[in-house]
């Protein structure tokens, strides 16, 4: 009922504070086999970020492109494996990148020190020992990964987060220089992220004052961001984005997500789509739960002349889409929190089914 809730150790804002790495790394670097490990988005391969990284002798640095697939269970075991065999267990882990990235980052903080495949630990307090020192400097804002308790995997069973108090950053630097370079594509999709993190938190039973705090602030930022006068993707706005992300992340935690979500994990888990775009495909359609959003929305969308995809369903089988509603049934915390704790007498296969039918 009362959510106790590590929040990150300790957050530097602003631009330019990227460069604060190097001192804050430097004490941290006498744990474990003194070096740290780099886990860096692909796309700052040959860019100017990459000759800013902090490395020194012994540290390892490793690009991962995030494209097209989400983060995998896979991924994190022979990631670790194979570190640890060559150079031993590092001091810390910096991820540098997108929800992808943090949520590498985080896993593999865990997995350096618990024993055999991720798989065994995705679910709530399934991890038995602290991980590793773990540092995140978010580059893409929205999915609030910078400041959750979960790193998201899919593995072969399914789509679920490894989620503890350990999970948590020890560290955040949030640079909203990084996020310029972001396509506006992404930037509106994993900025709607953010949005609707916010309605579906605001809108469920577990809404509380405390959630509510940070949603309107966050939502008032997205306002801004995606609808004021001066919307569009320009360094003021940046710097009101990379915050709005941190505090609808916040929110969500406090309250809980909703509908969106649970439908947004089936298209993830059985068809491949990324996390921020499959949101964006399922909340159009969602009027029935989420009408005063969906109006900002479809406003937002225009505004920036996003056009989702429409009639995908036609193309899908009944196969996937029967595997599509089980995964979003089987997150019943979702459902609870948006439709109440009756919800089994309302939400059916048939309905999710249904809501699939219309995307
Ligand atoms: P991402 O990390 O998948 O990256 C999206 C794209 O943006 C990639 O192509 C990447 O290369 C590019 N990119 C990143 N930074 C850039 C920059 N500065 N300039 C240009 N391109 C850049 O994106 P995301 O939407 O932030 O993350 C999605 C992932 O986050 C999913 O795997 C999802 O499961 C996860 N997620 C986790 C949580 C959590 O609480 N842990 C919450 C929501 C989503
Ligand atoms: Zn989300």
């Amino acid at each position: 009922m009362h959510k106790n809730f590590k929040n990150i150790e300790k957050v530097v804002y602003g631009r330019g504070s990227f460069d604060t790495m190097d001192g804050i790394l430097e004490p941290v670097r006498k744990e474990n086999d003194n070096f740290f490990l780099f886990i860096v988005d692909n796309y700052f391969k040959g860019k100017e970020l990459e000759g800013r990284l902090p490395v020194k002798a012994g540290d390892v640095v490793r690009f991962i492109d995030v494209d097209p697939h989400e983060p995998t269970t896979e991924l994190i075991d022979s990631l670790r494996d194979e570190i640890l065999a060559s150079n031993g267990l590092p001091s810390g882990i910096i991820g540098i990148g997108g929800g992808s990235i943090m949520d590498i980052a985080k896993a593999a903080s865990l997995m350096f020190t618990n024993e055999g495949s991720s798989t065994l630990y995705q679910g709530l307090n399934l991890i038995k020992k602290p991980g590793i020192y773990h540092l995140g400097v978010p580059t893409i804002s929205g999915t609030g990964a910078e400041v959750s308790m979960t790193a998201v995997l899919t593995g072969p069973e399914k789509k679920l987060g490894l989620k503890c108090d350990w999970t948590v950053f020890n560290q955040v630097i949030l640079d909203p220089e990084l996020i310029a370079s972001v396509p506006t594509d992404k930037w509106f999709y994993t900025g709607m992220d953010t949005y609707i993190h916010c309605v579906e938190s605001e809108n469920g039973m577990l809404n509380n004052a405390f959630s509510h705090a940070y949603a309107e602030q966050a939502l008032k930022l997205c306002q801004d961001i995606y609808l004021g006068e001066n919307s569009g993707h320009t360094p003021e706005n940046d710097d009101k984005l990379m915050v709005a992300s941190l505090m609808g992340g916040l929110s969500l935690t406090y309250s809980e997500v909703g509908v969106c979500h649970a439908l947004s994990y089936g298209l993830s888990k059985i068809l491949g789509e990324k996390h921020c775009y499959a949101n964006c495909v399922a909340f159009q359609h969602l009027e029935d739960y989420y009408p005063v959003g969906l109006i900002e929305f479809r406003e937002m969308l225009r505004k920036h002349n996003i056009e989702l995809p429409q009639g995908l369903s036609k193309n899908w089988t009944e196969e996937q889409i029967t595997a599509m509603a089980n995964v979003a049934y089987n997150l019943p915390h979702m459902w609870n929190h948006a439709v109440g704790p009756g919800w089994k007498e309302v939400i059916t296969i048939e309905t999710i089914k249904d809501l699939y039918r219309r995307m």
